[in-house]
């Protein structure tokens, strides 16, 4: 019988988009990296790109997310680039 507490149910499409726009925002000076950007980007993104929903068991997660990662990688760095431009270009919180 498997200890069902080492079991997670987890969206790496997710975990990965969260990954790759801390590490390519870092990067990026001029862009507005407020809670509300983010989300919007991140929400653009998810939507771009297919769920890859995945049952881990504790200690199992980061071989199965790093073979995910270089699957979907370029992907990955597309969509976040295209989003946050399009995030950038309407802003939407100023309006508010
Ligand atoms: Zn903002």
């Amino acid at each position: 019988m498997e200890n069902e507490d080492n079991l997670h149910l987890r969206n790496f499409t997710e975990i990965l988009v969260d990954e790759t726009l801390d590490r390519l925002w870092d990067e990026m000076g001029e862009i507005c990296k407020c809670k509300r950007c983010r989300f919007d980007t991140k929400a653009i993104a998810l939507n771009n790109l297919k769920p890859n929903y995945t049952v881990t068991e504790q200690g199992e997660i980061y071989t199965k997310l790093n073979n995910f990662r270089n699957q979907v990688q370029v992907d990955l760095i597309k969509e976040v680039l295209n989003a946050t431009f399009i995030v950038k270009s309407r802003c939407s919180h100023y309006s508010n």
